[in-house]
């Protein structure tokens, strides 16, 4: 009879910063531009050429940190890992290695009805490197430097998840932090966040970790799931086949379905990190460290769970209504007028505005609802004053006309008769 096992899961998330220029060079950090129209001496790796570091990429970081209950190290370095890649034309990155910016954090993440906490481990700033294009009409590789030097910030989680389903939420969950904090634009599509992956298995019961295998550059978070399912099958067959599971990194090919052998055994010592003796060290004052802190606002993941435990609405209300500003801030000043069950205004703002949004392409703020007289009409509605499809009527005269609802209704001679004695 075949074991039975646990899947041990840490991620490694980098994230672009979504700076007006890039870590080290005034160059424009931005997506999208010609091949090779966006980089400078400084980026190239120019020898002769001396790095500047980008003040904000450090506030972003910082304010990261903080979302994520990071002790923020108020002095800090940035090293050069070395390795040769066609690439990273320095032929080193320059990281953070021994002491990054943040470290001993936490985030919680929401699986299967509950909450879980996962420890992150650090969070350290470098810089991006460039992007090499294959193409059938060309034999060799092209090279496009634009993405050299942009900021990124990685997110070490301890390896404290569990399943494919956990990882998926804990991506889920760091995404719409950086969105909402507003660090990066976390677009996948434009591999904005993308992810490495360690995988390990051990025997149900077991407190000794497995041999990890890293999968690097998962593109997207379905991908993530995917590679995750893939290399615990692949670990748990290994096994139970009598054999040893190799410490190696494998690429991930999400259109084969399969991952592939790409290095064996590799430790830090393998990319000979130093000091990077062109930058100076990082010190940050203690009234900046709280300015930032007192900065950040309510996370998703809070408010979501405040979304079911203070208001009593379904998951899938609540995640959509936390997935956007100005939906969740609508949201709450309508509930706090005090009138309306929250999930009517919730059923209200997720159905006919957001389709008005969809169908008109604008955003919530441009439709210049009066909250005010929404609440009024809401009212009019749980009292069975007027009619579901009465109100949605009303609303969309309200929106045309700026009249208040109790106006509306009585031009149009809306009013639902539900007294027996007046019928
Ligand atoms: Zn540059």
């Amino acid at each position: 009879m075949s074991k039975e096992y646990v899947t041990v899961i840490g991620l490694e998330v980098h994230a672009e910063l979504n700076t007006q220029s890039k870590i080290y060079c005034s160059c424009k950090n931005s997506f999208g531009a010609e091949v090779n129209t966006q980089c400078c001496p400084v980026c190239m790796g120019m020898p002769g050429t001396l790095p500047t570091l980008n003040e904000q990429v450090v506030a972003s970081a910082v304010k990261m940190g903080y979302a994520l209950n990071c002790t923020i190290n108020p002095v800090s370095k940035q090293d050069r890992k070395n390795y040769f890649y066609p690439d990273l034309p320095k032929a080193y990155q320059i990281s953070q290695f021994d002491i990054p910016l943040c470290e001993n954090g936490y985030v919680d993440i929401w699986v299967d009805g509950k909450e879980k906490r996962i420890g992150v481990t650090r969070i350290h700033i470098e810089e991006d490197a460039g992007k090499l294009i294959h193409d059938n009409s060309f034999a060799g590789s092209l090279v496009d430097f634009n993405r050299c030097g942009v900021p990124l910030i990685e997110i070490v989680s301890e390896p404290d998840l569990r399943s494919s389903k956990e990882a998926k939420a804990y991506l889920d969950t760091i995404k719409s932090i950086v969105q909402y904090i507003d660090v990066s634009d976390a677009k996948m599509q434009e591999g904005s966040i993308r992810c490495d992956i360690n995988v390990s298995v051990m025997e149900k019961g077991s407190d000794t970790f497995g041999t990890r295998v890293e999968m690097k550059n998962v593109n997207t978070f379905s991908g993530a799931v995917r590679a995750i399912e893939y290399e615990a099958a692949r670990q748990i067959a290994i096994l139970e086949q009598g054999g040893t599971i190799e410490q190696e990194t494998r690429r991930w090919d999400d259109q084969k379905g399969q991952n592939f052998l790409l290095r064996s055994k590799e430790d830090a010592h393998d990319y000979r990190y130093f000091p990077e003796p062109d930058l100076q060290t990082i010190v940050l004052e203690e009234s900046y460290l709280s300015q930032i802190k007192d900065s950040i606002p309510e996370l998703p993941n809070k408010k979501f769970v405040r979304y079911l435990t203070d208001y009593d609405l379904p998951e899938d209300d609540a995640s959509l209504l936390v997935a956007s500003v100005e939906k969740s801030t609508f949201f709450e000043t309508m509930v706090a007028f005090g009138d309306v069950k929250p999930k009517s205004i919730s059923n209200w703002i997720l159905g006919d505005i957001s389709r008005i949004m969809n169908e008109t392409g604008k955003a919530l703020a441009d439709l210049e609802i009066d909250a005010k007289g929404l609440d009024a009409l809401l009212l009019m509605i749980d009292e069975n004053k007027i009619s579901n499809s009465a109100g949605k009527t009303v609303f969309e005269e309200m929106l045309k006309t700026k009249a208040s609802p109790e106006e509306i209704v009585k031009e149009k001679g809306l009013l639902q008769i539900s007294n027996s004695d007046a019928l």
